[in-house]
C-alpha cells in the first residue's frame, strides 16, 4: 500500500477525504463503457483480489486477464482482405487492417501489456511512465519512449487501476497528440469516480475493464479493490 504522507503541519493528507463520490448504479451506464461479464474473468478475479495470491502468481493472472480483456477490447478493430494460398487453393482471407499499440502506463501497466501481446504479439508497445502526485493525486510524466513515426489503427492505454482517474486521463492527453484515429483505455478495477471522471474528460474513448467496485478509500485506494496492482506484480511491499 502508498504510505499515507503528511503535510508540513505533520497532519496525514488524505486527498479523497470528504470528496463526493459517485454510486456504483450511477456510473453503469455511461456510454462507451464496457465492463466484462464472462465468467472466466470473474473466476481468475478472485484469484487476483485474494491477498494471499503472491506476486508471481498475481502477476500470471495480471497477464491472463489482459489477454481477455485484449480479446474483448478487439472485437470491433477493423480488418482488410487478404488473398492468400491455402495447401487446397485460393482463398479470400482478413487481417487486421493498420497497426495494434499499446501503452501500457508504468509500472502496473506491464503485465496486461503483456496480455495483450499473448493476442496481438506484433503490437507495438509504446512505453509511457506517469507517476501519481501522493499529496494532490496528479499524475506527472517521467518516461515517455512513444515513436515518432505513428501507423496504427487503434492504441490501447493500460493501467489495472482506474482509481481517481487521474494517470489514464493524462496518458490518453498525451496519446490524443500522437494523432491516432482511435484511442482505448483498457483496466482491471475501476472506481465509480475514475471511471465517470473518465468517462467526462474524453467522451470519444472506449473503455474496457474487468470489473467495477464500490469506491475509493480516503487516500484513493479502490475498495475492496486488490491493494497496489504494482507492488502486488513486482513483489515491492
Ligand atoms: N493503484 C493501485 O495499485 N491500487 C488502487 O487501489 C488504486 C491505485
Amino acid at each position: 500500500m502508498t504510505e499515507t504522507t503528511t503535510s508540513s503541519g505533520g497532519r496525514p493528507n488524505l486527498p479523497m477525504q470528504g470528496v463526493p463520490q459517485p454510486s456504483r448504479d450511477e456510473v453503469l451506464n455511461l456510454p462507451r463503457v464496457h465492463i466484462s461479464s464472462h465468467p472466466v474473468m470473474a473466476h481468475k478475479m478472485t484469484a487476483l483480489r485474494n491477498k494471499n495470491t503472491q506476486p508471481p502468481e498475481f502477476y500470471r493472472h495480471v497477464k491472463e486477464i489482459g489477454a481477455l480483456l485484449a480479446y474483448e477490447a478487439t472485437a470491433t478493430l477493423a480488418i482488410e482482405s487478404s488473398p492468400i494460398e491455402t495447401p487446397m487453393g485460393p482463398m479470400i482471407g482478413e487481417r487486421l487492417a493498420g497497426g495494434i499499440g499499446v501503452t501500457p502506463i508504468l509500472r502496473a501497466g506491464l503485465g496486461l501489456a503483456e496480455g495483450f501481446r499473448e493476442v496481438i504479439p506484433d503490437a507495438q508497445i509504446w512505453h509511457l511512465g506517469l507517476r501519481r502526485d501522493e499529496q494532490t493525486l496528479e499524475a506527472m510524466e517521467y518516461y515517455n519512449q512513444l515513436p515518432h513515426r505513428v501507423d496504427l489503427q487503434v492504441c490501447y492505454a493500460v493501467d489495472p487501476m482506474l482509481a481517481t482517474g487521474g494517470s489514464a486521463i493524462d496518458a490518453i492527453n498525451v496519446l490524443k497528440r500522437r494523432a491516432i484515429p482511435r484511442l482505448c483505455y483498457v483496466g482491471i478495477i475501476a472506481a465509480p469516480y475514475g471511471l465517470l471522471k473518465l468517462s467526462q474528460t474524453h467522451p470519444d474513448i472506449d473503455i474496457y475493464i474487468a470489473a467495477l467496485d464500490e469506491s475509493l478509500n480516503d487516500v484513493g485506494y479502490i475498495l475492496p479493490g486488490l491493494g497496489d496492482a504494482g507492488d502486488r506484480q513486482f513483489g515491492t511491499f
